[in-house]
This record gives structure tokens, sequence and C-alpha cells, in this order.
């Protein structure tokens, strides 16, 4: 089977890829590779940092590599925190904080409108490719459930009356943002 590394040292988003990814594809993890460090994530689009982590990985280590980045784009905020939605509230990454950050930036707004959009880059043979997926949906006014990471509780996505952290992983793995970027990636690794 193909063997690719994912460069990330998110669980959950290990976790994630891995039930799309079923059998299709054999991941390694940073870990298993030997790579500990913290990447830097430090371009201002989120194509610019799935590149930067995949290209971590495949000039320090020389594999074959994808990583993903994801951002939230609410439609009030002019698609803020986008690329900044890890550390929208603050360099230590909180999650909790990060909602409640949002949660009050559209207290009164009656626009609720937002969507995650997830990047993944490839690296194969020193070749880049792009793979994108979206899921749009609404901004609730109060955390729901407890499933999933960051911003999960807060996210209705269209056709849905839950949360994500309600709607549970098996849904979310069918249907997100980073579940459609994996599908158009291994779509495109069986066409070769
Ligand atoms: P990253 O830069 O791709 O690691 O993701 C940026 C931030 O977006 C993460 O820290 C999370 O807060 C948030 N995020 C990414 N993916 C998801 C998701 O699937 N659900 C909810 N929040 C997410």
């Amino acid at each position: 089977m193909r063997k690719l590394v994912f460069a990330t040292n998110n669980s959950h988003k290990l976790e994630e890829v891995s039930a799309v990814l079923g059998d299709q594809l054999d991941i390694l993890s940073l870990k298993e590779i030997g790579c500990t460090e913290d990447i830097p994530e430090t371009a201002t689009t989120l194509e610019g940092n799935a590149l930067l982590k995949a290209q971590h990985v495949y000039n320090q280590y020389g594999y074959d590599c994808f990583a993903d980045d994801t951002g939230l784009e609410v439609e009030a905020l002019e698609g803020r925190p986008g690329v900044y939605s890890a550390r929208y509230a603050g360099e230590d990454q909180n999650a909790e904080r990060n909602m409640e950050k949002l949660l009050h930036e559209l207290e009164g707004s009656t626009n609720r409108r937002a969507r995650f959009r997830t990047v993944v880059a490839l690296i194969e043979g020193g070749n880049v490719r792009y793979f994108e997926g979206q899921i749009a949906g609404q901004i609730i006014g109060n955390r729901k459930g407890s499933a999933g990471f960051g911003y999960d509780p807060v996210f209705v996505p269209d056709g849905y009356s839950q949360t994500f952290a309600e709607l549970g992983s098996e849904l979310k793995n069918k249907i997100s943002h980073r579940a459609l970027a994996i599908q158009a990636l291994i779509k495109y690794l069986k066409q070769q």
C-alpha cells in the first residue's frame, strides 16, 4: 500500500483523516518518522501554511508528505479568523477562549454565516499539488456538544440542526471540510 506522511501533531486531525482514508492509504505520523519539532505556521494563507508543513517534512526527512491547514471564515467578520483560527484569542491556542472571542464578536449580529475551509498540500517527489474542501453553516449563540475539537461546538453545518460537536465523528467524517479535501486527495492518488 502507498505510504505518505501526514504532517500534523493534532491527534484529532490524525483520527479524522485515518477514518476517512480507511485502508486506501498507509499514513505515517510525524512521531513515526521521528519528527518531534513544532513546524512553524507563519504564512498568511491556508495554502501557504499547508505547504510550509509539508515542505518541512519533505526537506528535512525526505518523505512524500501531505499537510492540511484549516480556517473558519465568518462572513460578518470579513472572513476572520480564517488562517489565524488556531491563535484567534492568543498564542496558547485555546479552543475555549477562541470560541468565547468568536461568540463575543458576533454578539448582536444577525448574519451568522460561516464556512470551514481546508487546504491540503501534497508533495510527491518534489512536486506540489493542492486539494480543497469546504462546508458552509452557521455560528450559533452558545456551545453545544462535546465531540470533535476546535470550533465544532458552535458550528451547525447547512442541512442539519445540531453542531459538529453534537453530530459526532462518524457524520463529520463524511461531510466535513477536511473529509472533502482528503477525498479529493484520494481521488487524485487513485488516478495516477
Ligand atoms: P490548523 O491551523 O489547520 O491546525 O487549524 C486551525 C484551527 O482551526 C484549529 O486550532 C482549530 O481551532 C480550528 N479547526 C481546524 N479544523 C477544525 C475542525 O474540523 N473543527 C473545528 N475547528 C477546527
